[in-house]
């Protein structure tokens, strides 16, 4: 094969780019060189132009951009299944937060995480926006993994096993920005006040001003409980959305967590202020939170992406069950079958969560220029046979099993299903080590 040398032709049935107005292309491929994508066409013109070093996918094939989870804490794997079945407060209050005071350190977070990535990128997710602490653990093990993260510092009024009081979160948070704002391509920083009922007004806005200051995000929950909305509404005479837009915390760097108890006057508020508002439809069913208002938010031009939250209320960190759910029960919500389409969803977890991240001018969709953050699914199965549109087949047929080959960063970190980081037994072996001395002193 002549032409200019690229590292990868990465081909399949369907290139399917999200970039707005371009169709799935049919027999396409996607040059990579470096961490780069080079160019996207059909397999038939990228084969002659280029001489690559490798070629992945093939017939039977299709390639999507890296899915994109908005809003988690990874390191809560370890608690997945912990405590179910319990209303928000009494879950929080009763079990995780007294789980993380005992067993929460730089050990359990990185180990932790390195079962988060691998169960991410199996399933398809190439980066993740992460709310937690010990964050240099959280930033250093990912990047081994090869894996993308946004990492808000975790901040509080109260103490846990990460910091004492609210100035001590916040100048932790600051020292984490300072030394990971330019140092690795995987690893951005941010801050994470935790949500309007445990960070005070002062607080929120030091977290505020130290976003300002370094130019990162300010990641946050907001509104996810009717009765955090009666809290808040008591204790500052507004609903949260109000409250935070009234501090002048909202605009177009902040990413808001599930955005479940909205008024009409506060999907203005997000709109025009241009939050980007993660849905974590799985997490707000199975706490009987409520069903977040997405297509009205939708409507009203709000960027709706989409987010797992910790495995411990979800309990896994798949985003294709979170469109496959979120898809459907938005039609039956708004009783309308033509709301949240299989294209909505797609777009949800793909160029929208990127620019929810700040990251839209170098990820969430296929084009040329951009890093090359990429999944290869297997279509070779009998639930996706026959298919007639390629966003139907994702959304509403398509497992996270389905996921074949993951590169991020132009790097191939899952092929034909295996993670070629780290041994996937020995990170399953070590999970079922910590959730042994877990499990022994819940009982006790
Ligand atoms: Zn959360």
């Amino acid at each position: 094969m002549s032409g200019t040398e690229v590292d990868y032709l990465i081909t399949g049935d369907y290139v399917v780019t999200m970039e707005p107005g371009l169709e799935p292309l049919v027999n396409g491929a996607v040059a990579v060189t470096g961490e780069k994508i080079t160019e996207i066409g059909t397999y038939e013109a990228l084969s002659r132009k280029y001489k690559p070093g490798r070629i992945l996918g093939g017939k039977g094939r299709a390639v999507i951009p890296g899915l994109i989870n908005t809003h988690t804490h990874a390191a809560m794997v370890y608690f997945r299944g912990l405590a179910d079945d319990l209303p928000l407060k009494e879950w929080l209050e009763g079990y995780i937060w007294p789980a993380e005071g005992k067993w929460l350190s730089d050990e359990f977070v990185s180990d932790a995480i390195t079962l988060a990535c691998l169960e991410m990128m199996l399933n398809g997710i190439t980066m993740y926006n992460d709310m937690y602490f010990f964050k240099d653990s959280i930033a250093k093990t990912t990047r081994d993994m090869g894996m993308r993260v946004v990492l808000g510092a975790g901040i509080l009024d109260f103490p846990t096993a990460s910091a004492n009081n609210a100035d001590e979160y916040l100048s932790k948070a600051e020292n984490f920005i300072k030394d990971w704002l330019s140092s690795d391509s995987l690893i951005t920083p941010a801050v994470s006040p935790h949500a309007p009922y445990t960070c005070s007004p002062e607080t929120l806005l030091k977290a505020k001003r130290l976003s300002e200051r370094y130019g990162v995000l300010l990641h946050t929950h907001l509104s996810e409980t009717q009765h955090e909305v009666d809290d808040i509404t008591k204790l500052y005479g507004k609903p949260p959305v109000e409250h935070l837009n009234s501090l002048g915390i909202l605009d177009n760097t902040v990413v808001a967590a599930h955005c479940v108890w909205v008024s009409d006057k506060e999907i203005d508020i997000l709109s025009e202020s241009g939050v980007s508002v993660s849905h974590c439809v799985e997490s707000n069913l199975k706490l009987a939170s409520g069903i977040a208002p997405v297509v009205p938010m939708l409507k009203k031009g709000v960027n709706v992406t989409f987010g797992t939250d910790g495995a411990a209320s979800n309990n896994d960190l798949d985003i294709f069950t979170e469109m496959s759910i979120a898809a459907r029960l938005h039609k039956a919500v708004n009783n309308d079958p033509t709301v949240l389409t299989a294209r909505d969803a797609l777009k949800m977890a793909t160029i929208s969560g990127a620019k929810a991240l700040g990251k839209s001018e170098t990820l969430g969709s296929i084009k040329s220029g951009k890093l090359a953050d990429l999944v290869i699914l297997n279509l070779d199965k009998p639930h996706l046979t026959p298919f007639y549109d390629i966003y139907s087949l994702i959304v509403y047929s398509m497992r996270a099993s389905d996921v074949d080959t993951v590169m991020i960063n132009g790097k191939i970190t899952v092929e034909n299903k295996t993670c070629l980081m780290k041994d996937e037994s020995e990170i399953i072996e070590r999970a079922r080590w910590w959730k042994d001395r877990i499990a022994l002193e819940t009982k006790n």
